[in-house]
């Protein structure tokens, strides 16, 4: 909202001011509109291989950060694209100019890839983390993994920095002053590190470890700064989805950065990690809520017994429109559902999932970055699924009670990665491909018997939208809303 000058005037020049501001305010909006439908209907005209695509803004839980979402709304060719927004137009072009590239290539590869080949699959996966100085700075990082047939699977890291205050965008090179002295004290310790490394962390051999540190500055262009430490990402070997990464604490560094970097080191080293033991059981918070739940239900135990049960999940969330749509329509059914969360969304909208929870839904693992798990290595697994669950138990303070893996693939390999109990679906809506509330009802319609798990996602409007009548439906022919473990357990 913008004010308006406040002298005083006349009546009728009144009415004419805000009939004017209400004119060229109708107009701005119109022209947005269609602007952004242009961009929802035309991703890209320039691109040859241009794709329809749904984008999406929402705000971040970073200050001045919004998070764009581009879906595709190609079956064909999907996917999933995330990129910060700041207040800057230097740093928007220059992450709108990564993501470009990366969709042009990859769109390129599935053309050429087309030619040769009838039925294959293909995916592009960009998300990103953001991580903040003790200064304020902003670094993003940029995952992206794509695949393509049976072409090895790539993933690749980027980096950017933002300072959200004056838009500058440093470089090491910036933050260690150009000095070369600098340079060699980090090449120093980062070798240190790496070579420290058991082989699970990196399979960097002696001689890439020389190449890779050598005090060059382009062997340092892809950092981050967090709140503890300066964090490198090395170059990775495609067969492997390990990215080499070292981490230096402030501690060890501190020193050769300029004074806005530099930090206020403590003198007590009190790191006790209380998350040592991120091989979650099933906790005990849980079960106690579980035990009150048991309790209500004995009373309308008749009722119940005789009732067909549905459990209804939402995946790939927590959305700040979306999931507060979904949470409202499922108190005014007062209906309990699960929701099987991405860790870098929870990261993102802590306050979303901790409503979820307190909202007394169960909660679910997603992974992190919802990657295809039978095509990552084992430590890639461990860490997507075992970091979703820290978060969700750090900011809601409850583990995560099932893990639902990305596209319903897995295998032996990665059920060896987690003890919690694999959730699956037996009715498919499909939500995200027709983004439609009348296809979400036929399928609900079509698919649904007692005992059933419907998978819809608390990402798209049209889920949100399709909601209410799917659960009227639901209710009028005798079905119970309860979560998947109580389907679990009644089976
Ligand atoms: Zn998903």
């Amino acid at each position: 909202m913008r004010n308006n000058t406040k002298r005083k005037l006349p009546i009728f020049d009144i009415l004419l001011t805000s009939l004017t501001l209400i004119l060229i305010l109708a107009s701005a909006y119109l022209l947005y509109l269609y602007k952004s439908n242009s961009i929802a209907a035309h991703d890209d005209p320039d691109d040859l291989n241009a794709v329809s695509s749904t984008i999406d803004e929402a705000d971040s839980s970073f200050s001045g950060i919004k998070i764009i979402t581009e879906i595709s709304n190609d079956v064909k060719i999907p996917f999933a694209i995330q990129y910060p927004k700041s207040n800057h137009t230097a740093f928007n072009d220059k992450i709108k100019k990564h993501i470009k590239g990366i969709k042009h290539d990859h769109l390129t590869n599935v053309a050429t890839y087309k030619q040769k080949h009838k039925n294959f699959t293909n995916e592009l996966n960009i998300s990103f983390e953001t991580f903040e100085h003790p200064n304020g700075t902003y670094s993003f990082v940029f995952v992206s993994n794509k695949h393509i047939g049976d072409l090895q699977g790539e993933m690749e890291i980027h980096t950017f920095h933002l300072n959200n205050e004056n838009g500058d965008m440093l470089t090491l090179e910036n933050i260690l002053d150009y000095d070369l002295e600098n340079l060699q004290t980090l090449s120093t310790l980062t070798k240190k590190q790496l070579e420290s490394n058991d082989s699970s962390q990196n399979r960097f051999t002696k001689e890439e470890i020389k190449k890779y540190t050598e005090p060059l500055w382009e062997n340092y262009q892809h950092f981050a700064f967090t709140d503890e430490a300066l964090v490198l990402y090395f170059p990775h070997d495609q067969t492997d989805d390990n990215i080499p990464i070292v981490s230096l604490p402030y501690e060890d560094v501190n020193d050769l950065f300029i004074d806005s970097y530099q930090v206020q080191l403590k003198d007590d080293t009190d790191h006790e990690e209380s998350s040592t033991d991120s091989n979650g059981k099933q906790n005990d918070s849980s079960d106690s809520n579980q035990a009150d739940e048991t309790e209500v239900e004995e009373n309308t135990e008749q009722e119940i017994s005789s009732a067909k049960k549905v459990a209804l999940t939402f995946d790939d969330g927590p959305d700040p429109n979306v999931t507060t749509r979904v949470l409202q329509t499922l108190e005014k059914y007062d209906a309990k559902a699960t929701f099987f969360m991405l860790g870098s969304r929870v990261e993102y909208y802590p306050e979303i999932a901790k409503m979820v929870q307190e909202a007394g839904h169960e909660l679910g693992n997603h992974s992190w970055t919802h990657p295809d798990l039978t095509k990552a290595s084992s430590d890639k697994v461990h860490n997507e699924i075992h970091r979703t669950s820290q978060i969700i138990e750090d900011i809601t303070g409850e583990k995560p009670y099932s893990f639902r893996p990305p596209y319903g693939a897995f295998n032996d390999g990665v059920k060896q990665q987690t003890d919690l109990p694999i959730a699956l679906w037996d009715v498919d809506t499909l939500d995200w491909k027709h983004r439609s509330p009348q296809q979400l009802l036929s399928h609900v319609q079509n698919g649904v018997r007692d005992g059933s798990i419907i998978l819809m996602h608390d990402i798209h409007p049209a889920t949100a939208d399709g909601l209410d009548a799917v659960m009227a439906y639901l209710q009028e022919n005798g079905y119970t809303f309860v979560t998947v473990s109580e389907i679990e357990e009644s089976q």
